[in-house]
């Protein structure tokens, strides 16, 4: 199956690439043995994110959808003594696990993990260009209002990144429809002539299938 071939192209690349990482080891472990779903971003991308976050100098990390931590702990890892991620977590059991994966990696003074309705955390962060890059991976009906948020939130240059934005090629298919695509859709939709950004999509395939990251950059 196509999955397998990008299984196995992940793990070839990452053998040369990533060092071993038992700290990334264990936080995945915690989440799984506490029934988070294995939704986190791939080892590659978190390591590709984090080297976005140094390739701009990016000092103060706003993410929404935290999970267990995973890509959390990425960007933390990326940004400087003093630099600082925020980032939104729904789920108190996530926001839990999340927690004791980002202490146990060491990184719990970079971070400040905010419980609640991204869409209500959201609305209360700034000052307004206070965040040098946003990292958008939750719920996805909740996309464009992030995206929004972040625009406000992030500074003229600074980085923003939209995950899941392909979904395996269902979002291109106008035959289909659920709340996950639509929410991509709306985002496109509000991006689309909107002079403030400039974006464009790169698809992704690996061990978490076919995806892709929009990548913005606010002007
Ligand atoms: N970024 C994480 C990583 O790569 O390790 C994965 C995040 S997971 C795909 C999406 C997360 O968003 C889940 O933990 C979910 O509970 C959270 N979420 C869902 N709806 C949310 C909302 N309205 N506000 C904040 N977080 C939400």
């Amino acid at each position: 199956s196509p999955l397998a071939v990008w299984e196995k192209c992940d793990e070839y690349h990452n053998s040369f690439l990533l060092d071993a990482d038992p700290a990334m080891d264990a936080a995945l472990k915690n989440s799984e043995a506490q029934g988070l779903p294995d939704i986190a971003v791939s080892p590659a991308q978190g390591k590709f994110l984090n080297l976005l976050v140094k390739t701009t100098g990016s000092k103060r990390v706003l993410e929404v959808g935290t999970l267990g931590g995973y890509s959390t702990i990425w960007l933390a890892r990326a940004i400087p003594e003093g630099g600082l991620v925020t980032t939104l977590e729904l789920d108190p059991h996530h926001a839990k696990v999340a927690t004791e994966n980002i202490s146990n990696a060491g990184v719990a003074d970079k971070v400040d993990l905010i419980v609640g309705p991204a869409a209500e955390s959201i609305k209360k962060l700034g000052p307004n260009s206070s965040y040098d890059f946003a990292f958008i991976d939750a719920d996805k009906e909740g996309n464009l209002l992030y995206f929004q948020e972040a625009k406000r939130l992030v500074k003229s240059g600074g980085t923003i990144i939209v995950d899941n934005v392909c979904r395996a090629g269902r979002v291109a298919d106008l035959e289909y429809s659920d709340v996950l695509v639509d929410g991509v859709r709306t985002l496109l939709m509000g991006i689309e002539g909107d002079k403030e950004v400039e974006a464009t999509t790169i698809s992704t395939v690996g061990e978490k299938g076919y995806d892709g990251f929009l990548y913005a950059i606010r002007k």
